[in-house]
């Protein structure tokens, strides 16, 4: 008998590449809460029947993913696929809905799919997941796009893009999939199978087929945003005015309808380069039907999943450490004792603002002031002396590519903002 080896699918972490988790996982934690998010755990199992009302009956992931099985007395379970249909059941299981709104939770958990192991694609998979209940405003779809990105900007993750759509709601999308199912109808003889059959219980599935025929009749098929209601059309443009009004770059992809059925109007991913035909590190979108469809009140909720696997892909892709690196944002070299007042007083304010800030307190030279900045990888310098503080204006040094630039030195803070090496 040959030796046993770990199921198909699912991988063995060793410390080296456990790194890696430890880096996603204190970077989503802690840019979660910068955003009010707080972390929530459910069950790895469920009763089968969550997944089939939540995910949706006619989803790839319910009729072919599952993982399920009977215990000893018979019922059926299934092991979580993801994790919004359980959060859903324990914000109204546990009276939730009574709290403060909107909630805010987020999750790092394994799931579980019956899928086709590829690079990026395995059986048991580790996501990082939030949810958002009780906002129904384009800010809140704003805020949590913000969040998936500035997750991913931190991890240092370059070449990703942003991709929006609107899928509309249960009042214009029947009329989309009606103009869809009637196109598909006119190339049905080209489409494979499994889409000959998505013709008829989830024609948006046919979008995002894999088979090159099906890709090139899905090209030409009509566009979800040609089709939505007045509501659903001023949610989208306004979201798009919320994330150009916060630098949040993006590209309307009409391709984007997502694998479960839950999805509402706002739908998004993070595509990333460079890692494969698996290229979706982040994909979420609003669900305003779910909580209601699981029992709960209609409470509009929102959200989006990372996978993990893929991040470190993708930070690999970019070159970005396993650890979380420790080295400050700032360090302030100073000369004379009023601009080390100066310095003490910037660094404070900006630790109070979670930036990590270093300044002399050795009363060293200059010269040995910068060769220690250096020494612990302090991203930006600023040097103070009296002719900085005569005029108010400082020059902010990029120690990475030496670049300068002149500001306030009483707006660090913001200055620091736009930075790209600040996160
Ligand atoms: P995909 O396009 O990969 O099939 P999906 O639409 O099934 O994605 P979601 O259910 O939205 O994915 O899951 C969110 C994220 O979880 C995905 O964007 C991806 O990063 C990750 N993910 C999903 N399935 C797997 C898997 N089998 N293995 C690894 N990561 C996965
Ligand atoms: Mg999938």
């Amino acid at each position: 008998m040959g030796n046993i080896k770990k199921p198909r699918g699912t991988i063995d972490i060793f410390p080296d590449e456990m790194g890696f988790f430890r880096r996603i996982e204190s970077t989503a934690r802690d840019t979660a809460e910068l955003y009010g998010f707080g972390e929530i755990r459910t069950p790895t199992f469920e009763e089968l029947a969550l997944f089939k009302r939540g995910v949706g009956e006619v989803t790839d992931v319910v009729q072919k993913e599952m993982y399920t099985f009977e215990d000893k007395e018979g019922r059926t379970f299934a092991l979580r696929p993801e994790g919004t249909a359980s959060v859903v059941r324990a914000i109204i299981e546990n009276g939730k809905t009574s709290d403060a709104m909107p909630l805010k939770y987020y999750y790092l958990i394994n799931c579980f799919r019956y899928e086709k192991p590829q690079a990026g694609r395995s059986r048991e998979f580790f996501q990082f997941g939030t949810e958002m209940f009780g906002a129904k405003d384009a800010s809140a779809d704003a805020t949590v796009i913000s969040l998936a990105d500035m997750i991913i900007r931190r991890l240092g993750i370059k070449n990703v893009k942003l991709h929006i759509n609107s899928i509309g709601c249960p009042e214009c999308r029947p009329i989309y999939r009606q103009a869809l199912t009637d196109y598909f109808k006119s190339h049905e003889g080209e489409l494979c199978d499994t889409c000959k059959e998505r013709l008829n219980t989830n024609p948006l599935r046919i979008l995002d087929c894999k088979n090159p025929e099906c890709a090139k009749i899905a090209k030409d098929a009509p566009n979800t945003v040609d089709y939505l209601c007045d509501e659903c059309k001023e949610h989208f443009e306004t979201l798009k005015e919320y994330l150009k009004a916060q630098n949040t770059e993006y590209e309307v992809d009409t391709r984007i309808v997502r694998g479960l059925d839950y999805y509402t109007k706002t739908v998004f991913e993070f595509i990333c380069e460079g890692i494969g035909a698996q290229s979706t590190v982040c994909g979420g979108g609003r669900y305003d039907g779910l909580m209601e469809q699981l029992g709960g009140p209609s409470l509009p909720g929102i959200g989006f999943a990372m996978g993990i696997t893929r991040l470190i892909l993708a930070m690999k892709e970019s070159d970005s450490l396993p650890y979380d690196m420790k080295n400050p944002t700032l360090y302030i070299a100073s000369m004379g004792k009023e601009a080390t007042a100066k310095a003490l007083e910037i660094v404070l304010s900006l630790r109070n603002r979670g930036i990590y800030a270093e300044c002399d307190i050795c009363a060293r030279s200059l010269k040995a002031q910068m060769k220690y900045a250096d020494k612990i990888g302090a991203s930006y310098t600023l040097i103070l002396g009296d002719n900085e503080l005569a005029t108010g204006k400082a020059q902010l040094k990029n120690m990475y590519n030496s670049t300068q630039k002149e500001i306030d030195i009483n707006g660090i803070y913001e200055a620091l903002s736009n930075e790209p090496m600040m996160l």
